[in-house]
């Protein structure tokens, strides 16, 4: 299918033609259709899929057909659950809209409120905005929505796990029902189908998987280790194999902060983005990593999801996430043009339950090497991992009894990626977990060492 074929304004072909779009990916095919018929929506799409065309180019054809946004209405909303996420779309905007007269502001808290106020009194056709934001400047008066014509949930998996339902619900109640409403979610979940009850009318739904199933291309491994020596692992891992591009997926700010002190304090150029970091300084950071001043770029899964940073040489999961398919969107940062890519985790014992729901999620165990000196004391038992039918994701609950928190540092540790392989490195779902002795931990004997590819 060409993009010529889907009927869209030829100034907006011109455009994506200019971005360099041969064609149009999965689900801009499936979502450009059904939006320009004036269907509500709902697609499962993550980021990466090209969802943000799926969405703003049937957009952008419907506004430049109709009026002109008056004083400080808006005739399309997009709402975003991140900053970041709300510039990138509305850059995307810019690139496809430019040779039309539409007007469009991405509006989001952590920068001043009165320019984005001034911004909005001439009337805006497209707004991108985070809840919070959104409902400051209607308290302001600062936007109406008496023109509204199109809504756009977009990852609103993310806006409720981020806590935006009752901003999301505010919302709800300031627009007009009579709308078209596009809702976008990398999974559907209940709370999401929830969700669309009540803010779709007999959407169509999609479903479309990202172009390269990050599991089966990524090269994975696992370093079993203990918790306390996680930071220093790392430190020994990026030096060891002179990392110097790699992205670091943390589960929480503290975590992260902690983890720069300790990589600075080792001399690695590192900084973090995160929700507790001002709109400049996430900016900063970013431009520094991609411009390789920064060797590391710590990020939460939030902070991380829409920023365009891919096709990276390494990615780290210091820690696990909880949410399995989080993993697949982190491993799927990496792999450059045509290479396949590297992703590695530092698996300690309390992790147990998360890397059963991974492994049960990407259908297969993966790789264990455990790094000579780091070793760890407290035993990450195997899981049997079976790939998960559709619509029976959700893991069975079972408690873990997880030793915690004892450290073991060998000084003089011979510092190289001689490593233990306690397993096998093929797939190993069927085997037992190595013995351990009564406190969880495992018997020395009975690991095999092997050495690293
Ligand atoms: P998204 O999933 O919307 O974040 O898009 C991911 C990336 O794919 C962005 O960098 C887009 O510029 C790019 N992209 C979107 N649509 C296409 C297309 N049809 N062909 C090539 N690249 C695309």
């Amino acid at each position: 299918m060409s993009f010529d074929s889907l009927d869209l304004h030829k100034s907006i072909l011109k455009a994506v033609k200019q971005q360099g779009y041969q064609q149009p990916s999965p689900i801009q095919e499936q979502a450009i259709p059904v939006v320009l018929k004036g269907h509500d929506l709902m697609a499962a799409a993550q980021t990466g899929t090209g969802k943000t065309a799926g969405f703003t180019l049937p957009i952008l054809h419907r506004l430049q057909q109709g009026k002109p946004a008056r004083a400080n209405q808006v005739r399309a909303l997009i709402l975003t659950p991140t900053r970041e996420l709300a510039a990138q779309i509305q850059d995307n905007i810019q690139q496809y809209g430019k040779h039309l007269s539409l007007r469009s502001h991405a509006v989001f808290g952590g920068v001043k409120i009165n320019p984005q106020m001034m911004r909005l009194r001439k009337g805006t056709d497209i707004l991108v905005a985070t809840p919070g934001r959104l409902l400051d400047l209607h308290n302001q008066n600062a936007v109406r929505f008496d023109q509204l014509e199109v809504l756009v949930l977009d990852e609103a998996d993310r806006m409720l796990d981020m806590g935006f339902i009752h901003d999301m619900k505010r919302i709800l109640k300031l627009l007009p029902a009579k709308r078209q409403t596009l809702m976008f979610s990398a999974t559907f979940s209940n709370d999401v189908r929830k969700l669309a009850k009540q803010f779709l009318q007999q959407p169509k739904e999609i479903s479309v998987t990202p172009k390269d199933t990050a599991a089966t291309t990524v090269a994975q491994t696992i370093h079993t280790v203990d918790k306390a020596n996680k930071a220093k692992l790392l430190t020994f891992l990026i030096k060891e194999h002179k990392w110097n591009q790699v992205l670091v997926f943390v589960r929480t700010k503290h975590g992260a902060d902690k983890l720069v002190k300790h990589l600075i304090a080792a001399k690695i150029r590192t900084a973090a983005i995160h929700g507790n970091k001002s709109q400049s300084a996430r900016t900063k950071a970013l431009t520094g990593f991609k411009s390789g001043s920064l060797q590391v770029l710590v990020a939460t899964d939030i902070a991380a999801r829409g920023i365009d940073i891919n096709e990276l040489p390494q990615v780290v999961n210091f820690d696990l996430p909880h949410v399995p398919e989080d993993y697949v969107h982190r491993i799927g940062r990496t792999g450059r043009a045509g290479l396949s890519g590297d992703a590695v985790s530092l698996v300690s014992a309390d992790e147990t339950k998360q890397l059963r729901d991974i492994e049960r999620l990407i259908g297969k165990a993966i790789t264990r090497v455990e790094v000579e000196g780091y070793e760890a004391d407290h035993v990450v038992p195997i899981s049997s991992a079976k790939p998960a039918k559709p619509g029976t994701r959700k893991p069975k609950k079972k408690k873990v009894d997880a030793p915690q928190g004892r450290s073991r540092t060998k000084k003089n540790a011979k510092k190289k990626t001689q490593t233990r392989n306690s397993q096998s490195n093929s797939n190993n779902r069927k085997r037992k977990p190595a013995p351990t002795d009564g406190a969880g931990r495992r018997r020395r004997s009975d690991t095999k060492k092997v050495r690293a590819a």
